[in-house]
């Protein structure tokens, strides 16, 4: 009974094809309690070849924060997957793409719940004004690119503010690595 009930379930959420319950994704203990929790949902399961054509990132889900006091029904990120919002400030259309997620979720380590509201020009403008989280991704992702004493030490300073003593840091040390 059991079996059956997990068998029906197997249908990819993309492309509608049925897949193999043996594949691998399918049997992540996150989606297994997925079930558990929401026993008539249909699960975010994506079959390889979707994956593969939407260029979908597999999360590593136990790197990613959950705001508990926001939602008592937060579920980890499974899957990231390229997505189309629309600017707040500029109305124009940007994409918050699947690496930048995984790079916010789990380098930066910003609550899943948060997603940026502006495009990457507007966040710019924001910067300075802006939550520190937003501060703090975009900064991380100067860095990624070029690194400087200067931005190592804005961070610092930034997850000094957060709190965040280990992450301030390990900011420092990277800052003088750098002239
Ligand atoms: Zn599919
Ligand atoms: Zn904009």
């Amino acid at each position: 009974m059991r079996k059956k009930r997990f068998l029906h379930k197997v249908v990819c959420t993309h492309c509608g094809e049925r897949v193999p319950w043996q594949h691998s994704s399918y049997r992540h203990p996150l989606i297994q309690l997925f079930l558990e929790k929401y026993p008539t949902a249909t699960i975010p399961f994506w079959c390889d070849t979707c994956m593969e054509e939407e260029g979908v990132i597999v999360a590593d889900w136990q790197r990613q924060k959950v705001d508990g006091g926001f939602s008592s029904d937060a579920f980890c990120i499974l899957y990231y997957v390229d997505e189309v919002k629309t600017c707040v400030s500029c109305k124009e259309e940007f994409v918050f793409t699947a690496s930048e997620k995984q790079f916010w979720y789990e380098e930066a380590q910003i609550f899943i719940e948060v997603s940026p509201k502006m495009c990457l020009s507007c966040r710019r403008e924001a910067k300075k004004t802006g939550p520190i989280s937003q501060q703090i991704a975009l900064l991380l992702q100067e860095v990624a690119e070029q690194p400087s004493r200067e931005k190592y030490l804005q961070l610092a300073s930034l997850y000094e503010e957060l709190g965040n003593k280990t992450k301030a840091g390990q900011c420092k040390a990277d800052a003088k690595r750098y002239p």
